[in-house]
C-alpha cells in the first residue's frame, strides 16, 4: 500500500528562500515542496502538506503551540502512516520533549526536522535533512508496524530520540546531540536502524491520547559560584510557583552553605518540587555521592537522573497540568514515560 505522510511546516531557517527581486530571505510555501525537492517524487509516497499561519520563528514557540501541533496529530491520526515537522532548530529540542509527553500512545512516527542553512541556498542541509526524515517516517519494520514509533528528530545523518536532544551548535550542520542516549539510526548508503534502541508498544492499535492540559508554573535555577541568597530567594518564592529545576555542577552537586541549604529546604515545604538535573551535558545526577549532593537529597529534593533540562522541563508542565498535588507530580518524576530518563 502507498505510504501517506503530513509534512507540517512551522516556521524556522530551514523554510527561507530568496525572493528573486529583493533577494531578501522570506518563507517558502510548502505546497511547492515538491518543486523545492522534487526529489521527493521518487518515493511514490502520498505527501500532504500543512503551513502554519504565521510561520514562526522557533524562538516564539509556546505551550499552546504544542497543544495545536498535538490536536492537528490526533485529527489526522488515522489518515497517515507518519508525521514530519519542520521546526526552528533553536528550540526543536522542547518541542520534540513536550511531544513526547503529549502524544500518549504514540504508535506512529512523528519527526522533527529543520536545518542550518535556508532550502533556497545552494548548500543547504535542509533537503538532505528532509528527504531522509520523510524516509523514516514512512519506514516499516518486519512486523509491519511503524519502523519508529516515536517522536525523533532526525538531523545530519543521525536519528535521534527527541527528548534526548539539545541543540549545541548555532553553526555546524550537525546542530543536535543526545549525549545520554545512543542515535536510533544513522544514514549512510542506507539506513541503519537500531532496533533494541526504539521503543514499540507491547499491544498495537490502542487509540492516540493527547495531553494538552500545561502548568508553566516552573523555574529554572542555574547553579554558579557566588549565587547569592537573592537570587536564590527571587526564584524560589516566585508567586504561583509550582517546581523548580536545579541546574547543579556534575552529579548533582550544590553549595552546601546553610543559607541555600534552607532556602530550598523552605520551598519543599511550601510544596514546591525541586528537581535537580546537572549542568553537564552527560552523566546523570546521582545525590548519594559527595556531601554536596547529600545535603539535597536530605531535603527532599528529587533526582532528573540523565535527563535534559528541556525534557525535565516539558515533563514538569505536563505533570503539574495532570496532577494537582504535588507530591503526585514529584513521584511522576521518578519514572521515565517516554524513555527521556535512565533509571
Ligand atoms: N531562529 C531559527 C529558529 O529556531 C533558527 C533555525 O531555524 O535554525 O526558528
Amino acid at each position: 500500500m502507498k505510504r501517506s505522510l503530513l509534512m507540517i511546516y512551522t516556521g524556522g531557517t530551514i523554510g527561507m528562500k530568496q525572493d528573486e527581486k529583493t533577494l531578501a530571505l522570506c518563507p517558502f510555501d510548502i505546497s511547492q515542496i515538491q518543486e523545492e525537492v522534487p526529489d521527493l517524487k521518487k518515493f511514490g509516497y502520498k505527501i500532504d502538506t500543512y503551513q502554519f499561519d504565521p510561520l514562526i520563528d522557533s524562538s516564539d514557540v509556546k505551550p499552546d503551540f504544542w497543544v495545536r501541533l498535538c490536536k492537528m496529530i490526533k485529527k489526522n491520526y488515522d489518515s497517515y502512516d507518519g508525521f514530519v515537522i519542520l521546526h526552528g532548530t533553536d528550540t526543536m529540542s522542547f518541542t520534540a520533549s513536550a511531544l513526547s509527553f503529549m502524544l500518549e500512545g504514540l504508535e506512529k512516527p512523528v519527526i522533527l526536522t529543520g536545518s542550518q542553512l535556508p532550502i533556497g541556498m545552494l548548500r543547504t542541509d535542509g533537503k538532505e535533512n528532509i528527504i531522509s526524515s520523510i524516509e523514516i517516517a514512512a519506514a516499516v519494520a518486519p512486523d509491519g508496524h511503524a519502523m519508529v514509533p516515536e517522536v525523533c528528530i532526525y538531523f545530519e545523518n543521525q536519528l535521534y530520540r527527541g527528548n534526548r536532544t539539545t541543540k549545541y551548535n548555532a553553526e555546524n550542520f550537525r546542530a543536535f546531540r543526545s549525549a545520554n542516549y545512543p542515535v536510533m539510526a544513522e544514514v549512510g548508503i542506507h539506513i541503519k536502524y537500531n532496533e533494541a534502541l526504539v521503543h514499540r508498544p507491547d499491544k498495537w492499535g490502542k487509540p492516540l491520547k493527547i495531553r494538552t492540559k500545561l502548568d508553566t508554573n516552573v523555574a529554572v535555577l542555574k547553579i554558579y559560584p557566588g549565587i547569592t541568597k537573592q537570587v536564590v530567594d527571587a526564584i524560589l518564592k516566585t508567586k504561583g510557583l509550582r517546581a523548580v529545576i536545579l541546574e547543579t555542577f556534575g552529579s548533582g552537586n550544590a553549595p552546601t552553605g546553610e543559607e541555600f541549604i534552607s532556602a530550598v529546604k523552605s520551598a519543599i515545604k511550601r510544596g514546591i518540587v525541586v528537581v535537580n538535573v546537572t549542568q553537564c551535558n552527560a552523566g546523570k545526577v546521582d545525590m548519594s555521592t559527595y556531601a554536596t549532593g547529600v545535603s539535597l537529597m536530605k531535603a527532599g529534593v528529587v533526582s532528573g537522573f540523565d535527563g535534559t533540562t528541556e525534557a525535565t522541563l516539558c515533563k514538569l508542565f505536563v505533570l503539574l497540568g495532570r496532577y494537582s498535588d504535588n507530591r503526585l507530580v514529584a513521584k511522576g518524576m521518578e519514572k521515565s514515560y517516554s524513555g527521556e530518563i535512565t533509571i
